[in-house]
């Protein structure tokens, strides 16, 4: 089944444009290969020779993104990237993300994109040159190495690794776990507690993010944590044990990593949303073929009050989520202030996309859990994102905290803006 993308009367002629172009891209080259271009990693049956193919098909439509300009959406111009504008790029998103894996054809891939965005805005010449560039070039990979196993992360503030100065060199020491693309990088950025490390613990003190190239002595990467019952993953494990790094590996000032983390976590919130949109979009596509096709009991699925109730639940979470996130990302856009909106969709869009794949998986029967269908796949990336990048718990706070500040400020609250 094709995506059905058509120019939106009320979007601008480069946002149609580059949705249009999306969307060729997905449906010409990506949806017919689909199985192809990545199950040889988890099917024994394809050859060597399939595995060649694969790649060069993969090399084939990664140079199509770029002759269409739509290569790494979220780097300027100058770097190689497409240099759209905050909301051309989320509304790209939802248009690649209807194809499995299609974000790496597309040279956004996770964490290397928020490692390349923090990179720029944060880096010196020195350390783009060293790691922004060769990151982009795809001859270097990444992680982000934040949270801790013995810390809550919905509280980053308790952070315990630390980095201490010694002479031109950071000494850092902790343990992290969780720092996805673990085992395939060559650098982390890790986030260090550099306020006075010999002092008492101290809540609101300073972190900083240093760029730790995986070979330094002392960097263990004791294993990938399993996780969805898969007995390994690449969301690893890591001991820093009296790491060393040159100080000039520090990103911006001294004390500015949690701001960094906030810089990269917004942005992205509203990135997976709009992704997380897409695969909705999918798994709906999914759902209602197959309720048409189905024979049960006498009549096809499509003809079940049961069914035309999923259909009806899953449209209306798909239309409320797109629009939720589409308001957050004009927000950004226009310079407003996001921070509830981000935390509602960040609540809202998991949730809703995970309800939306649960009822194709219950329509498509055992077929939605197999691993014939991206649908089980979705689900896990559902309900992980309700975790991931600040569980549902945390955002409710915030909601409450900045709604209740107007109020207390004698003001209320205006949904028009
Ligand atoms: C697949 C995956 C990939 C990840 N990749 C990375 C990565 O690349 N780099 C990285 O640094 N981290 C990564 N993470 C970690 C992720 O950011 C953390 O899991 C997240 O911040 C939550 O922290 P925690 O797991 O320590 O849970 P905790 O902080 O221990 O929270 C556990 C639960 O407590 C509840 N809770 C928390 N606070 C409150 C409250 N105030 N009131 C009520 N309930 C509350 C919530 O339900 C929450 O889910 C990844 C996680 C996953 C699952």
């Amino acid at each position: 089944m094709r995506m059905n993308v058509q120019p939106v009367p009320t979007l601008s002629e480069r946002v149609n444009e580059i949705r249009t172009l999306t969307a060729q891209i997905v449906n010409k080259e990506i949806l017919p290969n689909e199985n192809f271009l990545w199950t040889w990693r988890t099917d024994a049956r394809f050859t060597e020779s399939d595995i060649e193919h694969a790649r060069q098909l993969r090399e084939d439509i990664k140079r199509k993104v770029k002759e269409a300009g739509l290569w790494a959406p979220h780097l300027p111009q100058e770097y190689g990237g497409a240099g759209l504008s905050f909301l051309e790029h989320a509304y790209m998103n939802e248009v690649l993300a209807y194809a499995v894996g299609a974000a790496a054809l597309f040279g956004v891939v996770a964490p290397n994109s928020g490692n390349q965005t923090i990179l720029l805005k944060y880096g010196t010449e020195e350390q783009k040159k060293k790691w922004l560039v060769p990151l982009i070039e795809g001859k270097m990979e990444s992680g982000f190495s934040m949270t801790e196993p013995d810390q809550p992360g919905s509280d980053p503030r308790s952070l315990k690794t630390t980095a201490r100065r010694d002479g031109d060199e950071w000494v850092i020491n902790g343990h992290k776990w969780f720092t996805s693309n673990g085992k395939r990088a060559d650098f982390f950025i890790v986030m260090c507690r550099t306020d006075d490390p010999d002092g008492p613990a101290d809540r609101n003190g300073k972190m900083t993010q240093i760029i730790v190239p995986k070979e330094t002595p002392g960097v263990n990467v004791i294993r990938g944590v399993p996780v969805w019952g898969n007995r390994d993953s690449d969301h690893c494990e890591i001991i820093y044990d009296n790491v060393r790094v040159p100080v000039t590996n520090q990103l911006g000032q001294t004390g500015t990593g949690h701001q960094a983390a906030q810089d990269r976590l917004g942005a992205g919130r509203v990135y997976h949303c709009m992704n997380s949109i897409g695969q909705m979009w999918r798994a709906f596509d999914l759902m209602v073929q197959r309720s048409m096709t189905r024979e049960v009991h006498g009549g096809t699925l499509e003809t079940k009050q049961f069914i035309q109730g999923f259909i009806a639940d899953s449209y209306i979470d798909i239309q409320a989520a797109r629009l939720m996130t589409i308001h957050t990302a004009e927000k950004m856009e226009g310079g407003g202030d996001p921070r509830t909106d981000i935390s509602a969709i960040k609540i809202f869009v998991p949730a809703a996309y995970t309800r939306v794949v649960d009822r194709a998986i219950q329509v498509w029967g055992a077929a939605g859990v197999s691993g014939d269908l991206p649908l089980a796949g979705m689900y896990e990336g559902a309900r992980t994102l309700r975790i991931a990048d600040g569980p549902d718990e945390v955002h409710k706070i915030l909601i409450a905290k900045n709604v209740l500040k107007r109020y207390h400020g004698g003001q209320s609250w205006d949904f028009g803006n």
